[in-house]
């Protein structure tokens, strides 16, 4: 028999259930997710006498009812009431949503605000499991991890109608909550946040939260993270002293470095805050968009969620969000936030905007009033382009700033290896440290049966090579 606080409920509720996924078989139905455009997340510090404590509310239908193997519009609404609370915090709180739904056995729950993600298993609703379940668990564990929360209310939306019409709410509301911290500078405060939640999915990443760095996942700002440092120094969100600044156009600093090394057990020691490259911030799972370079041209896509076709790199989304996820530092493929695209400080030590060379119609348009206005018809999107072929030359026709790179470096990733002759060599090149060329790091045997001293360039372009030998012959002529 089943004791505790969630003895009455008809699943396991447990960190345990964390990073637990639903596939598509076993999936009952789909809550948002990329098949619908609306879907939202909101949480609200409202006036006491507004919020009725344990009141859930569906509207539409429970999950039972929804047609199974569904993909529906959803919603849902947290209203909360307490005399400490204070508005700062309601973008950390509703973040809190995501660690919370995932504790219940046989539900996930991805991303977050308007990118909400949640799966319902097939055997979780044999079980009884339900929405209205779903909202007592997340009172429950609201009131205990929170006790400064004094009364809560949730409203679930699965009538799209219903969804619709409060969706737009939350966007403006989201935006609200961004666009305070704009204006703010890294170098005008002392303190930066960290955040932990992240690590059930990806062990060694830490998102440091400055003014003019957003996290990743979009949701928490560095003002959300004081608010939420304040109310629970040792919870996920804490705060991190800067210290000394080590470089002030990286971004990186003495007492970030040393919190990451410390909470990611000595695996991250360095971190730089506004480059992709080199000692880049960490990348979770829950970046809301993420850059992936393109080696033929030098330059860096950038590809958000909801985006579901290929980049010109011929890689979807889903497949770059795998290269870069996980708490890895991977130069050129950077997770990041819609919001830090919008800071001045963005990838400024890789040229900022100048280095992007490709983004989704959708994200260019959202992105409109942050792209310099030079620039704006310079970088392609889905609708001009379709391969790195097509791009390299809309680049060039377009003289996209990205050309005059070209010109100064006009091999972009190359390694020179000098033979010797009547000698065999062993050979370990020299190669850049990006993601997918790591794997050509095994040594090879070079048989060279040349005469003389001879200069070989070998360029490697964005592929992945496994050979047990390496043979040169020189060509007759
Ligand atoms: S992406 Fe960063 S800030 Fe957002 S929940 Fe994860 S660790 Fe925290």
């Amino acid at each position: 028999m089943k004791t505790g606080m969630f003895a009455d409920i008809p699943v396991d509720v447990g960190v345990v259930y964390e990073g637990e996924r639903i596939r598509k078989p076993k999936m009952h139905v789909e809550l948002g997710g990329p098949k619908v455009s609306e879907k939202f997340e909101l949480l609200r510090i409202i006036s006491p006498e507004k919020v009725e404590d344990g009141k859930i509310v569906v509207l539409g239908s429970d999950v039972q009812r929804l047609e199974e193997g569904s993909s529906i519009p959803f919603g849902i609404y947290v209203e909360v009431a307490g005399k400490e609370l204070e508005v700062d915090m309601e973008g950390v709180m509703e973040r809190r949503l995501h660690d919370f739904c995932n504790y219940i056995e046989g539900f996930m729950h991805l991303n977050q605000r308007n990118s909400i993600w949640l799966r319902m298993d097939k055997k979780a609703v044999s079980k009884g499991l339900t929405l209205e379940i779903v909202g007592k668990v997340l009172q429950r564990l609201f009131k205990s991890e929170m006790p400064i929360i004094e009364k809560i209310q949730i409203t679930f939306l699965t009538d799209p109608k219903e969804v619709e019409k409060r969706y737009q709410d939350a966007i403006q509301i989201y935006e609200k909550r961004d666009a305070r911290v704009r204006g703010m500078t890294d170098k005008d405060v002392d303190v930066f946040y960290g955040c932990t939640l992240c690590q059930s999915f990806a062990p060694t990443h830490v998102c440091v939260i400055s003014p003019q760095r957003y996290a990743n996942c979009g949701a928490i700002s560095w003002l959300d993270g004081r608010a939420a440092a304040k109310v629970d120094p040792k919870g996920p969100i804490f705060a991190i002293d800067k210290d000394d600044c080590l470089d002030v156009e990286a971004g990186e600093y003495e007492g970030a470095n040393r919190v990451i090394s410390e909470k990611t057990l000595g695996e991250i020691e360095r971190v730089q805050l506004y480059t992709a490259f080199g000692y880049p911030h960490t990348s979770c799972g829950c970046f809301e968009a993420t850059t992936f370079y393109v080696p033929e041209v030098d330059g860096m896509g950038i590809v958000h969620r909801d985006f579901t076709d290929s980049t010109p790199s011929g890689l979807s989304f889903g497949a770059i969000a795998d290269s870069t996820a996980g708490g890895r530092q991977v130069d050129g493929f950077h997770g990041l936030s819609l919001e830090y695209m919008k800071s001045p400080k963005f990838l400024q030590v890789d040229n900022g905007w100048n280095r992007i060379v490709w983004l989704p119609l959708q994200l260019k348009d959202v992105m409109k009033e942050y792209i310099p206005k030079e620039l704006f018809d310079k970088i392609p999107t889905e609708k001009d382009v379709q391969t790195v072929e097509e791009l390299k030359d809309f680049l060039k026709d377009n003289n996209h700033p990205i050309v005059e790179r070209w010109k100064e470096e006009e091999v972009i990733t190359s390694m020179s290896q000098t033979v010797t002759p009547e000698h065999t060599q062993t050979a370990t090149p020299p190669l850049p440290q990006t993601g997918i060329l790591q794997e050509i790091s095994q040594p090879s045997t070079v048989t060279p049966s040349l005469t003389k001293t001879e200069t070989f360039t070998f360029t490697f372009k964005n592929v992945k090579i496994s050979a047990e030998r390496l043979i040169i012959r020189k060509k007759e002529g």
